[in-house]
């Protein structure tokens, strides 16, 4: 864990959200970042959060392709190759720390900024978009029971509003094909009450209006063509800078998941995804993905890409 969820003793994610904090008041979690922050700045004042993050992404991609080389190997690994792998997984561990560590030192200096753009509630079918446009930027530190992978929120993709009663965990495992075709992973479990209890960043305009009108908003014929062309300009914008969305990371590799558009979508939350770059065709490599499926997700990603949201 890092500086500030040792703090408020709950998971940070980077667009500043905290779930299942129903212990705490909003006034401990303002006074916990203020704390983490300035105990950083006292550590590490000459260190800057960018740099250090930027050195950890450029080192874990080293770490990967050696890695992969090793692994892929025909035959079977000498002892020698076996040490190396061991190594190279523990330096991979720690690099994807780093990483979340800055993230969450950067999370405790927004807090500390500006907490009245926070807000401390409890998520309700209204607000669930909330909770929404924080699925896939990051997990949320929930472990699976069965093989410890991490758990993400989902919703069937049916759904276009999806209410809190849709709402579920799903092993990431269920994105790692086996040799034999068959999901890594698939279990799900119930969302508890206790998790719903959720400390966010509340002032952009698209968590003023509610969940349904969010919905209605994006999905309207002009509304709907603009954010398809902005999404596409993400694409093209990824690709010619040969990086991946900032704040969205595979949980097995630590790289930035980069955005994909899908061939038969049937609506605008059927189309956009997000996969690990270490993707390769006929289950060969990492089928981690984050489905954008709903409209808060792609206000997110928006924003962190281009600056601004969906309204
Ligand atoms: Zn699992
Ligand atoms: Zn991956």
């Amino acid at each position: 864990m890092g500086w500030l969820s040792d703090l408020v003793g709950a998971v940070v994610t980077v667009t500043a959200a905290v779930i299942d904090v129903a212990e705490k008041a909003k006034i401990e979690i303002v006074y916990a970042a203020s704390k983490a922050w300035n105990n950083y700045q006292e550590k590490k004042s000459r260190e800057r959060l960018s740099r250090i993050k930027e050195q950890a992404r450029d080192e874990l991609i080293e770490v990967n392709d050696e890695l992969l080389s090793i692994l892929h190997r025909r035959g079977g690994l000498s002892g020698v190759e076996k040490r190396r792998a061991e190594l190279l997984y523990e330096r991979r561990d720690e690099l994807k720390n780093k990483i979340a560590g800055v993230d969450e030192v950067s999370v405790a200096r927004e807090i500390n900024e500006s907490p009245d753009a926070f807000e401390k509630f409890i998520v309700n079918n209204d607000r669930a978009h909330i909770l929404q446009g924080q699925v896939g930027v990051s997990v949320f530190g929930k472990q699976c029971p069965n093989c410890g992978r991490d758990m993400l929120i989902q919703w069937r993709r049916s759904v276009d509003t999806a209410k809190v009663s849709d709402f579920f965990w799903g092993c990431s495992g269920w994105y790692d094909t086996l040799p034999n075709g068959q999901r890594a992973c698939s279990t799900t479990m119930r969302i508890s009450e206790s998790d719903m209890n959720i400390f966010a960043r509340t002032d952009t305009p698209e968590y003023q209006v509610n969940n349904e009108e969010l919905t209605e908003l994006v999905m309207l014929p002009g509304p709907s063509s603009i954010v398809t062309e902005r999404m596409n300009d993400v694409i093209s914008d990824q690709r010619a800078q040969h990086r991946g969305a900032e704040d969205y990371r595979c949980p097995t590799h630590g790289e930035e998941l980069v955005l994909r558009k899908k061939n038969q979508a049937t609506s605008l939350l059927d189309q956009y995804f997000l996969g690990c770059p270490r993707w390769k065709p006929n289950n060969q490599g990492c089928g981690y993905m984050v489905k954008l499926k709903s409209a808060a997700q792609l206000s997110t990603l928006l924003k962190k890409e281009t600056g601004a949201g969906v309204l």
